[in-house]
């Protein structure tokens, strides 16, 4: 008898399993054998006793997320084996020991065939996020796996899983440090200095998965009069004035992420006039904004978390799109962004298109844009396309 609790799929339900998708429904599930907890390893099977996964049990619909295929025992080996892997991929992308950029994501959930992690690193820090119960009770033995792998590379370990757990669940995580304590809090991403905030920031801190969209920004920026909407730290607006903009405003609605961005903002650029920043409503600065922006960027929070809320979350998408339309100036460039998961790339597209028709301006699709590659996405699990970018021609 095998030491895990037994999850039996119903007739019909293992295809899914079978094609390497790591999520198994509630409603797949015929019978559990053993006594089984929320976190618990579970072993997966369909009707006939067939073997088809192990993964971490918990309540909801995501009954199951798939840790392996194969009949394994998640023990040490196991964990260093995954990270190795996770590590190795990041290694070929040239991240580690790169001098321009010392901020990546090393661990991207299912990407990296680890459904519920999250770990980026920053300039010697890994920010680990638990997104399950299962990762959150396994996280000794991942801590030990990481400092294996990492070595010297790795100074610090943060733990913050604080609010992205099922509150239900009962295992009160705190935020905080496991190894260590950071030397450092400013990272470089190509070349620019940046803090990252990972015990107050949003996320673990800093939006990695921008990288590449924002050095599209740099190449275009020249000259141009840039609107960075939704800066947090902004990001975008640092690599527009190394673009050599004209002059660049950046808008959140977080105080903290306006102080956020002023800083860095002096990190690479001191008090270099062309920067502007403002803590307001997006739709707020769009209406009262006087500026004729000629390169505007659009990184709204993700409006929609839920399928059940998709249609509300378009609609937004629609307003605010049209409000870029109507101000940005002839031969404007827009970049606009969704990072919600749950709307796709067609819906995406068709409402930033309906938004153009709205306004009734003339655009061109120039780039489309994605998530960098240290967000891989796994080819049985299509949902961890999530980041859908279109850089548009405004005439
Ligand atoms: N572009 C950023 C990430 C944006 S995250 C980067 O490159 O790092 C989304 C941001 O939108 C958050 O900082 C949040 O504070 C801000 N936000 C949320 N609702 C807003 C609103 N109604 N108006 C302006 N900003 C808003």
């Amino acid at each position: 008898m095998s030491q895990f609790s037994q999850v039996i799929l119903k007739p019909g339900k293992d295809q899914s399993l079978l094609r390497f998708h790591p999520w198994v429904f509630s409603g797949a599930i015929k019978q559990i054998d053993g006594s089984v907890i929320e976190g618990d390893v579970v072993e997966v099977f369909d009707c006939h006793k067939n073997f088809l996964g192990i993964g971490h049990y918990q309540i909801g619909s995501i009954a199951v997320r798939i840790l392996s295929f194969q009949r394994v025992v998640p023990d040490i080996q196991f964990w260093i084996g995954k990270l190795s892997k996770a590590l190795a991929l990041r290694q070929a992308l040239g991240f580690v020991n790169n001098p321009q950029t010392n901020a990546y994501r090393l661990v991207h959930g299912e990407g990296d065939g680890l459904p519920g992690l999250i770990i980026d690193f920053y300039a010697g820090t890994a920010v680990v996020q638990m997104h399950s119960v299962g990762m959150y009770l396994s996280r000794d033995l991942i801590y030990e796996a990481l400092q294996a792998v990492m070595g010297n590379n790795l100074e610090a370990i943060y733990e913050k899983s604080e609010g992205t757990l099922p509150y239900k669940a009962n295992v009160n995580p705190e935020n905080g440090y496991i190894k260590g304590k950071s030397a450092t809090h400013v990272a470089l991403e190509n070349g620019l200095k940046f803090n990252v905030d990972w015990e107050k920031g949003q996320k673990t801190g800093f939006f990695v998965d921008q990288r590449d969209n924002r050095a599209m920004v740099e190449h275009y920026a020249k000259g141009r009069n840039v609107l960075n909407m939704f800066c947090y730290t902004g990001g975008f607006s640092f690599y527009a004035m190394r673009g050599g903009a004209n002059m660049v405003h950046s808008v959140d609605s977080s105080e903290r992420a306006i102080e956020l961005t002023k800083a860095n903002v002096e990190l690479n650029y001191p008090g270099d006039s062309r920067h502007e920043a403002f803590a307001e409503d997006a739709f707020r600065y769009m209406e009262r904004s006087k500026n004729r922006y000629d390169l505007i960027i659009l990184d709204p929070p993700a409006f929609a978390k839920h399928q059940n809320v998709l249609a509300n979350a378009l609609q937004g998408y629609r307003r605010l799109n049209a409000k870029a339309f109507e101000q940005i100036a002839p031969g404007g460039i827009l970049f606009t962004f969704s990072c919600s998961q749950v709307v796709t790339k067609e819906n995406f597209r068709t409402t930033v298109f309906s938004a153009a028709a709205k306004a009734g301006r003339q655009v061109r699709v120039i780039n489309q844009l994605t998530q960098p590659a240290d967000h891989p996405i796994n080819i049985y699990h299509p949902e961890g396309e999530y980041l859908k970018g279109l850089v548009l021609f405004v005439e």
